[in-house]
């Protein structure tokens, strides 16, 4: 779907921001670069849409040149999210929604129920939230009105920068739970900049570990937690406090449905946690709620509580004794 190759970014100062990267983010994958400060994450992800001129090398969209896209049509097909979302203040939340949607002609009903559905699917009654102005919002929910306007258009591909760093620890948690929900139903294709590696394990499909405008590792959480690839990369774990000898992070919530440490049931709607999760991030959601849905080859199965997850690391612990 977006495919880099060689690509460099020289600024006129002289500062090598990115460096000879070749990468290829798949269809509706949820795609993370992380890494410090200064790494190169923004401009990495401005040159998808051409916010940023690449230096050499070439990014494709669908096998097809960025460079040989019509401006307008790349950037509207391109959702966008910042971390501190520009709302116009003057502006009613759907009118800061309707103006990708206005601009490329849809109809006014159809603006008008795109924005309900859209509104509701992340939880802010569209019809209490839809003529306020975003100084009647609070922060958490101004950003979640950044996605829905990012959304709007029904765009292939969504940039985030950062989207949720602004936020206090609870509301973004939140939002990182409801990304996951909402990107299982749009399955479409998130390139997600952050600096916190807990977000970026509990949201990657893939991560893309960057150091001084280079990818150190490029892989699914489970790989990186288990198989860092350096020093870097272990420091990186550590400084998030993901240890990879913790026990909780070895295992994901397929082991624990494979060996049975779960409640099987219903689950109303999607699950909140996928087979891939590490047992680590599902421990952290139960410190806020009591149990938490989780799925099991693409279907949900049940729920896990903290005495599953408990009772799961005992069990790992007397059967790998010295091991672990
Ligand atoms: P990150 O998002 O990972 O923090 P950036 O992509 O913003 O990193 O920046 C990468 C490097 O490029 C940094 O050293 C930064 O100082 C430099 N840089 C970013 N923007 C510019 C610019 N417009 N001109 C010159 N240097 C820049
Ligand atoms: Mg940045």
């Amino acid at each position: 779907m977006i495919r880099f190759e060689n690509v460099t970014k020289k600024y006129p100062n002289g500062e090598n921001a990115v460096k000879n990267i070749d990468l290829n983010i798949k269809d509706g994958e949820f795609f993370v670069f992380i890494g410090p400060s200064g790494c190169g994450k923004t401009t990495t992800l401005k040159m998808i849409n051409r916010l940023i001129p690449l230096t050499t090398g070439t990014i494709y969209i669908d096998e097809k040149r960025i460079s040989d896209y019509n401006i307008h049509e790349l950037r509207w097909n391109i959702g966008y999210v910042l971390q501190q979302i520009a709302l116009f203040p003057h502006m009613t939340i759907e009118e800061n929604i309707a103006i990708v949607p206005e601009l490329i002609r849809w109809d006014k009903d159809k603006i008008h129920d795109r924005i309900t559905e859209l509104l509701n699917s992340v939880g802010l009654d569209a019809e209490s939230y839809r003529n306020r102005k975003p100084s009647e919002l609070s922060g958490g929910e101004q950003q979640r009105v950044g996605v829905v306007r990012a959304l709007a258009a029904d765009p292939e591909i969504i940039l985030m920068d950062e989207p949720f760093s602004a936020l206090d620890p609870i509301s973004r948690q939140k939002l990182q739970q409801d990304m996951i929900v909402l990107q299982r139903r749009i399955k479409k294709t998130i390139v997600f900049v952050t600096h916190d590696m807990q977000e970026a394990l509990m949201l990657g499909d893939r991560i893309c570990i960057m150091k001084d405008g280079e990818v150190v590792q490029c892989d699914t959480p489970n790989e990186i937690l288990q198989n860092p690839a350096n020093e870097f990369v272990q420091n990186f774990l550590e400084s998030g406090n993901v240890n990879k000898h913790l026990l909780s992070s070895k295992f994901t919530v397929h082991d624990m449905v494979e060996q049975g440490y779960f409640e099987a049931g219903q689950v109303d709607g999607d699950a909140d946690f996928a087979d891939r999760i590490a047992v680590e991030i599902v421990l952290q959601q139960l410190a806020n709620q009591h149990a938490v849905s989780i799925e099991s080859d693409g279907k949900a199965v049940g729920t896990i509580t903290q005495q599953h997850v408990i009772q799961f690391l005992a069990k790992q612990l007397e059967r790998d004794g010295e091991r672990v």
